[in-house]
């Protein structure tokens, strides 16, 4: 059950409340985001659930059976929409993410960033710190990379949405991070979860290479239960018995989020598929089965890319599919 709790409750009100709850042998936690102030309340027995809603201080209450609550679409009207500083996603807005897997120069940067100026595309992704297969591969340029990729990023307007690895690297990241990314591999690193909690800047959530769904909303609540609503959850394809391309872009999943979830869903066709020409019609399909975005990988020259560059879209290619996303979201507008 969620109890959204009045913005204006009184202490007297809120002790009110608990011990009513106790009464039902319900346990409580109490959640403080940067909106808002909630109750989770977890417990079998059956009540009328009016004799707890009626109680001073309550401005919603709904019962929420599923393992997740508080980023289940069970309590929420309406849909979430996430703002980065005045850049919206989710709720009928729609974005679009591009850059390179890896940050690699600041010669790179500008191209891309003038590219990006260019086609109107707001966000940027690149990473600076990259989880690799091997230790030999390289690995991303760290901090200082991170730093000359918000200045040029800075100068021209464009946000950035980035991959944070562990704990520690959060605080030095901050000052230079739009969106912080969770990756497929560290989908349930549920210390890293927490902290993100604790931030508020927003958290592109991504799904474990062999996670479920429920599992990804699970990740999810932990941001959400440590005070951090501005999550989005980002379906980047899972493993299975498939050996033609790199992972299986599981689109049901999307389907699936949309309806069991308040959030944005965001799309990567680029780690999805990981072949660079099917990356076009897996971004499309993104859109026809409701993605609230699209997280592209684009590199001026992905031949010569420090990674995964066999997925990597050229300028060219990129601007046919940007010129294709938006004759599909006005389709998808028009339903
Ligand atoms: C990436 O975005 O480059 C990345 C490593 O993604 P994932 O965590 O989905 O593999
Ligand atoms: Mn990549």
């Amino acid at each position: 059950m969620i109890i959204q709790l009045d913005n204006k409750i009184t202490e007297k009100q809120f002790q009110n409340i608990e011990s009513a709850l106790m009464n039902i042998q319900y346990k409580t936690q109490h959640i403080k985001t940067q909106f808002k102030e909630y109750l989770v309340c977890i417990g079998k027995k059956e009540f009328d659930i009016r004799s707890i809603g009626k109680l001073e201080g309550i401005e919603d209450i709904h019962r929420v059976s599923d393992q997740y609550k508080l980023v289940s679409s069970k309590w929420k009207i309406g849909k979430t929409m996430v703002d980065v500083d005045g850049v919206k996603i989710g709720n009928g807005h729609f974005e679009m993410m591009a850059g390179p897997c890896s940050i690699e120069s600041e010669e790179q940067i500008r191209t891309i960033v003038a590219h990006l100026v260019k086609n109107n595309i707001k966000i940027m992704r690149g990473g600076v710190y990259k989880p690799r297969s091997s230790p030999y591969s390289f690995r991303g340029l760290g901090i200082d990379g991170l730093k000359i990729f918000h200045e040029i990023c800075q100068e021209n307007g464009i946000k950035i949405v980035t991959e944070v690895m562990q704990v520690s690297q959060i605080e030095p990241m901050l000052p230079y991070v739009d969106i912080f990314q969770v990756g497929a591999r560290n989908s349930q690193n549920f210390n890293l979860l927490d902290e993100l909690g604790k931030v508020d800047k927003p958290v592109l959530l991504k799904r474990g290479m062999s996670g479920t769904i429920e599992e990804l909303l699970q990740s999810a609540e932990y941001i959400f239960s440590n005070g951090n609503e501005r999550i989005m959850l980002c379906e980047r394809g899972i493993r299975t018995f498939e050996k033609a391309y790199r992972n299986t872009l599981d689109l049901n999943a999307v389907a699936v989020l949309k309806e069991k979830s308040h959030l944005p869903v965001i799309v990567d066709p680029s780690h999805g598929i990981g072949i660079r020409k099917y990356v076009e019609q897996m971004s499309l399909a993104g859109i026809m089965v409701g993605a609230d975005g699209l997280i592209v990988e684009v590199h001026p020259q992905p031949e010569i890319a420090f990674s995964d560059g066999q997925q990597n879209l050229n300028f060219p290619e990129a601007e046919v599919l940007y010129g294709k996303i938006q004759k599909t979201r006005e389709l998808v507008n028009e339903f």
